[in-house]
Formats: C-alpha cells, sequence, structure tokens
C-alpha cells in the first residue's frame, strides 16, 4: 500500500494547497495531511480551526486523513509505514528551499520527496498572502477552499 504525507502548515489551506491534495491523492493508496505543530510559529488560525477547514474540504474522501504532528517529519513518517512526501513547487524559490528539504530527508531515511508542479492558475498563491488579505479586510475567499470562513 502506497502511502504518502502532505505536511505543511495550512494557515489557512490554500487553492494552491488544494490542487496539489487532489492531484496527489490519485498517485497514492492514501494520503495523509499532517499540520505540523511549530511552537516558534504564530499562526493566524488555530490547529483546530485549521485540521477542520482541511476536514470539510476533504473528510468525504476516504484515501484522505487529516493529522497533526510534532517533530521532524521522517519521524512521523518511520513511525507511520509511510514512504513518500508530497510537496508542491510553485517557483525557484520554492525549488531551493525544497531540495535542501528533501536531501537532508534522504541522509535521515529512505523515504522519498515527490513533487508536483504548481497549477498555473494557483501558482501565486501562499498562505502568507492568504494572511495579509484577510488581516486588510480583502476579499480572501477567491483564494482559498470554500471551507475556510471567517466568523
Ligand atoms: P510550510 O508552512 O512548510 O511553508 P505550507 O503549508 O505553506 O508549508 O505548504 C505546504 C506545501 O504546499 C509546500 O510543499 C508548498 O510548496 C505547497 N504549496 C503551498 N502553496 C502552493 C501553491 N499555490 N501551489 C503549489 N504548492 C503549494
Amino acid at each position: 500500500m502506497k502511502k504518502a504525507i502532505f505536511p505543511g502548515s495550512f494557515d489557512p489551506i490554500t487553492l494552491g494547497h488544494h490542487d496539489i491534495i487532489e492531484r496527489g491523492v490519485t498517485l497514492f493508496d492514501e494520503l495523509i495531511i499532517a499540520i505540523g505543530i511549530n511552537a516558534d510559529k504564530k499562526n493566524m488560525f488555530s490547529l483546530e480551526e485549521r485540521k477542520q477547514f482541511i476536514e470539510d474540504s476533504f473528510g468525504n474522501n476516504p484515501k484522505i486523513k487529516v493529522v497533526t504532528y510534532e517533530g521532524l517529519t521522517v519521524h512521523f513518517c518511520q513511525e507511520n509505514n509511510i514512504d513518500f512526501i508530497l510537496r508542491g513547487l510553485r517557483n525557484p524559490a520554492d525549488f531551493e528551499f525544497e531540495k535542501a528539504i528533501a536531501h537532508t530527508n534522504r541522509d535521515l531515511s529512505s523515504i522519498e520527496t515527490v513533487f508536483l508542479l504548481t497549477a498555473a492558475n494557483t501558482s501565486y498563491i501562499s498562505s502568507s498572502i492568504v494572511r495579509d488579505v484577510i488581516r486588510n479586510h480583502g476579499d480572501y475567499t477567491k483564494l482559498v477552499p470554500k471551507t475556510v470562513r471567517i466568523k
């Protein structure tokens, strides 16, 4: 059984993440969307909110699970028999950053990282831009799945 993890902060999930998940899930038997707990990062949305947004988007897909985890992604993979890490690539900056992480993860384990190129229409979207739009009362709904709504 081919299991993959899609790790990230998802603060909040965007249409860019959504696209990578929809396309990525077709490559594996199970895709685990894993929200990393990072005490040093100041998040806009709580862990529960971030998890809920993703579950509301993909909860009815039996191949997709949503979890939270602490520590190294490769340790989480080893503990849960996950062989692949799924990541998205938007631009050269993503490539350089992802290359260093993927090489490090290969040094630490036998886990392979699989990259999907961003879709043309979502390539400019990032969670940090979405947070900025929200903070400044812009229309964020164009950038995120319908399940991300602020009360
Ligand atoms: P982190 O907090 O580790 O930066 P994110 O939650 O922002 O992670 O993103 C997780 C993954 O989603 C990363 O691989 C990132 O490249 C990818 N990603 C984010 N936005 C997009 C997008 N618009 N198109 C494709 N991939 C994306």
